[in-house]
């Protein structure tokens, strides 16, 4: 596996970053996830301004977008998948354990793994900790995810796949790794940015594509969706038939059908989305 690591291609098993890297000893990094059909990042635009404006959240320098993008291109021709996964990770660089981010710089890693298409559906969990959109990092994707990785452990013990949480004023917001759609009485709607969601590119075209509200929800509006779906990066659009042990259906409902159908022919005629 070749990857991307400061401005040149490596084989990953000689690639080191500082064990004082920011980024791992306090989280101080922001990250993207790409997906790449045969070697064509989807989306990549998107995904890069994303990252910018993540960094900027975070106080980091400005990423040479590209920098990033040449990376991304040279880690997919350097590595051919019919479907890949791309990382990008942009942390605070080198600094001495205990201080603030050092002057070394940042760190930019872009890596690529094997992937597959996600099932169309899936079950999906509520769970009692809030997103907080009040906060420092509320919509902005870093790789400070220990909450998500709690939350999804909690999703895996009930045999699903997602948790969903509510905010800080019980408001539906988002699952740890996507964007959540419901419908209601035959509407589809989504929960808005200020929810403290992360502006999710899939969610975005969805909302485009598929037309859809976006409406503040209080969570228990999921005890009477009649349909439920996913959007991510990697599930594209995916439905939810069994939320906290209810069953909704057996396979996506209509308006999820509707959906996954517009979102998979816009998606193969607009590789790269504005
Ligand atoms: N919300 C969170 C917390 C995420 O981590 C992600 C994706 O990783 C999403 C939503 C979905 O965003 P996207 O559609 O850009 O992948």
């Amino acid at each position: 596996m070749r990857i991307w690591l400061d401005g040149s291609l490596r084989n990953a098993e000689d690639a080191r970053v500082s064990v004082f890297d920011h980024g791992l000893t306090v989280g101080d990094g922001v990250f993207e996830t790409v997906k790449a059909d045969h070697g064509r990042a989807f989306a990549l635009t998107r995904h890069l301004e994303r990252l910018a404006t993540s960094a900027r959240g975070l106080g980091l320098p400005a990423p040479d977008l590209d920098e990033v993008r040449r990376g991304c291109e040279a880690v997919l021709d350097a590595n051919p998948m019919p479907l890949g996964r791309l990382r990008i990770t942009y942390t605070g660089g080198e600094s001495p354990l205990g201080s603030d981010r050092g002057d070394a710089g940042p760190t930019l890693v872009v890596a690529l793994s094997a992937t597959t298409r996600r099932p169309d559906t899936t079950a999906a969990v509520t769970v009692p900790w809030t997103r907080n959109e009040r906060g420092a990092l509320a919509g902005l994707k870093t790789t400070s995810y220990g909450e998500n990785v709690v939350a999804l452990a909690r999703a895996r013990e009930q045999d699903a796949t997602e948790a969903l949480f509510a905010n800080t004023v019980g408001a539906l917001c988002e699952g740890t790794g996507s964007n959540v759609f419901v419908v209601l009485d035959g509407e589809l709607h989504t929960p808005p940015l200020a929810s403290g969601c992360l502006a999710g590119i899939t969610r975005a075209l969805t909302v485009s594509w598929a037309g859809a509200k976006e409406t503040d929800l209080p969570l228990d509006v999921l005890e009477r969706a009649e349909e439920i779906f996913l959007t991510s990066t990697l599930r594209d659009v995916q439905a939810v038939t069994r939320i906290d042990g209810r069953q909704l259906s057996d396979g996506p409902g209509p308006v999820t059908a509707a959906a996954m159908r517009i979102f998979d022919e816009q998606s193969a005629a607009d590789i790269d989305p504005r």
